[in-house]
């Protein structure tokens, strides 16, 4: 069964929206992702796990938003961000058309962090903008944040280890696209811990610094990628994907109805 709104023909996608499936819009980024990691690694990610999920749930995937808000990472040849407004914009319309051709559930699965604040914004916007004229719902989430739990307690890495291009993405990649990692380049880089991580335990504040530099020996990656393995990342990608259809599951479909 085809879940992907891309390779479908326009009325594939009409008999999706009458059999009521939710859409699944995947966010993504391209940005540097250390030594040993493809650029497209967020957007790969936001759209292999929304199709896995779209598969368990019988829901569809729209194509991926594959530029998102990068900036932390500009300094690095390979990055292109879109400036925050523009991004939400972007998503908003998006959004919008789904919505307008009839789509109930609008499920915005992120998977680059910086995007995820804006998402949230948009989902809200969404709501508040169409929803005189339209019976819908959005949710908003990144796909490690149901899973986070069963996630950490797979981590070999130290809390610190998991941010970006760390043991967690590292991965992720080793578990469904091997040829395009190349741990060996990772071999005398310097890749400290640091204060966050993409999976508990999480500070629930969030600082901005100064943004890292190439010239200054800047790795590109925030946590430990010398700890991932293609094991791991097959346990902590179906970990991620149940904790997502668990909350699918449990969404309460209205404020009318129970
Ligand atoms: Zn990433």
């Amino acid at each position: 069964m085809e879940v992907k709104l891309a390779y479908m023909t326009w009325d594939g996608v009409k008999s999706a929206i009458s059999k009521e499936k939710m859409v699944i819009l995947p966010t993504g980024a391209t940005e540097a992702h250390g030594p040993h990691m493809p650029t497209d690694t967020d957007t790969h990610q936001a759209e292999w796990i929304a199709v896995e999920l779209a598969k368990r749930v019988d829901a569809v995937v729209a194509p991926p938003l594959a530029y998102g808000i990068s900036k932390t990472f500009e300094y690095f040849p390979g990055t292109i961000s879109l400036s925050i407004p523009i991004y939400q914009e972007m998503l908003f319309e998006i959004g919008t058309a789904l919505i307008r051709q009839g789509f109930k559930h609008l499920l915005i699965l992120n998977g680059n962090r910086p995007n995820g604040t804006s998402n949230d914004s948009v989902a809200r916007r969404l709501i508040d903008d169409l929803d005189q004229e339209f019976d819908f719902m959005v949710t908003a989430v990144s796909y490690w944040e149901p899973g986070a739990m069963q996630i950490h307690n797979l981590r070999k890495s130290e809390v610190g280890g998991m941010g970006h291009a760390g043991e967690f993405e590292t991965s992720f990649q080793l578990a469904t696209r091997p040829e395009l990692v190349h741990m060996d380049r990772l071999e005398g880089v310097y890749a400290p811990l640091v204060g966050w991580d993409l999976v508990a335990p999480v500070t629930p504040s969030r600082t901005y610094r100064r943004r890292p530099t190439p010239e200054t020996n800047h790795a590109s990656i925030f946590g430990d990628p010398h700890k991932a393995s293609e094991e791991s990342g097959k346990k902590m990608l179906e970990a991620a994907v149940n904790g997502l259809v668990e909350m699918i599951e449990n969404l309460q479909p209205s404020y009318e109805e129970r």
